[in-house]
């Protein structure tokens, strides 16, 4: 097991043990009661931050890409209208995911749903906070971590530089897992999109198959499928550890961006973790709703509670 992958272990662990407090968005961490900066000093501490680090960890979630327009996954808004149209007037979802989890009588109507869905994310554009955030760190020696799926990062960021911890929106994988093979979703998805035209399935015999086995495929993710846990994931976990490992004596900063309740165990409690066991590592969590830190952290540790599109827009302009 690798050193990150430990690290989640053993913060599932504590989740599951303490469910009673993260069910209710809480944390088993003694959390700081130090009163936050002015805004415009944490601005300025956040740039500062950067500027003096040897080497920055980017965790990013799905408040980040929230933040610059991909706010469809969890709301039928006006986002999801735009993408999921003929769903929403169809179906009665709260957002993209409540039709990923959603029982279609209709195969080819679920194909119809995912396809839809990976077409939204595999050709959308790089959202700004994500450019801003590469305007912060490009000069600098940095890693990225993500749960996102949603391709943000690998559109700016050589595979090496970035671990998706929790799949990607490019490769499909075998349903029934028969094999430890991941292939490419891309063209498929765009084939099956001219395909299905204006209709809400696309034709029954081009569901995407396993190579394998013939079985369907599935997108390579969690959350609402049989994640596939082989050679691929494991790779993500081995590079984030690999560049924790080579800079381990080096001054760290763990930059969380836009954590939920749902997940502290990827990115928010090993970035707490690491943050204490390495004395010279600096922890930033930017989050719009929640000031988390951990009292043990709390004197290399700050939290910058607002919008990541504003803050991270604020800290360019510095
Ligand atoms: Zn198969």
């Amino acid at each position: 097991m690798s050193l990150y992958d430990k690290l989640v272990t053993h913060s599932q662990f504590n989740y599951s043990r303490r469910y009673d407090l993260y069910s209710h968005g809480l944390t088993a961490y003694p959390l700081s009661e130090k009163a936050p900066l002015p805004y415009e000093e944490q601005i300025k501490t956040l740039v500062d931050k950067i500027n003096e680090a040897d080497c920055i960890i980017v965790g990013g979630a799905s408040g980040l890409s929230a933040a610059g327009g991909g706010d469809f996954y969890y709301e039928d808004n006006a986002s999801y209208r735009k993408y999921f149209g003929k769903y929403a007037e169809k179906y009665v979802f709260k957002g993209a995911f409540a039709g990923s989890f959603y029982q279609y009588s209709d195969p080819a109507e679920k194909w119809g749903y995912l396809v839809t869905f990976l077409h939204t994310t595999q050709t959308a554009e790089i959202r700004k906070p994500y450019l801003d955030l590469d305007k912060l760190i490009k000069n600098k020696d940095f890693f990225i971590l993500t749960t996102n799926q949603d391709t943000q990062f690998v559109k700016i960021y050589p595979e090496d530089k970035v671990a998706e911890i929790q799949g990607d929106h490019r490769f499909f994988q075998c349903s029934r897992q028969c094999s430890d093979d991941t292939w490419d979703a891309v063209e498929p998805v765009k084939k099956l999109m001219k395909a299905m035209g204006d209709n809400t399935a696309i034709p029954t015999h081009m569901i995407p198959r396993c190579p394998h086995c013939g079985a369907e495929a599935f997108p390579w993710v969690r959350g609402y499928g049989n994640f596939l846990q082989g050679t691929k994931y494991d790779e993500q976990y081995r590079k984030i550890s690999n560049y924790i490992e080579a800079n381990i004596d080096k001054k760290i900063l763990f930059l969380e961006l836009g954590v939920g309740r749902m997940t502290p165990m990827f990115i928010q409690e090993p970035f707490w973790e690491l943050t204490k066991l390495l004395p010279q590592s600096y922890y930033i969590g930017i989050n719009n709703k929640y000031d988390y830190l951990p009292q043990e952290i709390e004197k290399r540790g700050m939290t910058i509670v607002g919008d990541i599109a504003k803050v991270l827009d604020d800290a360019v302009k510095i």
